[in-house]
């Protein structure tokens, strides 16, 4: 069995990525579960940018963790 592990959404390079929920802090490196490496942004994530599209790529690989309640659909954000 693989451990547990946990993801959040953020709107990063123009996509709502899932990324690592362990993973804070502006500026900080991270690696989206599509496999794109980018960096946390300095700013929290405007109205707008969460109008991005979802990372199917991502959405894909979440569904599992979305299935069993580890995590929020995209677009459940607060
Ligand atoms: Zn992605």
């Amino acid at each position: 069995m693989t451990a547990m592990r946990t993801f959040r959404w953020l709107p990063v390079d123009e996509r709502r990525h899932a990324i690592p929920g362990d993973v804070h802090g502006h500026g900080a490196p991270v690696t989206t579960l599509c496999g794109h490496e980018t960096t946390i942004p300095d700013h929290e994530p405007t109205k707008y940018e969460w109008l991005w599209k979802t990372c199917w790529d991502c959405y894909e690989k979440a569904r599992d963790f979305v299935h069993i309640g580890l995590a929020p659909l995209p677009g459940e954000h607060r």
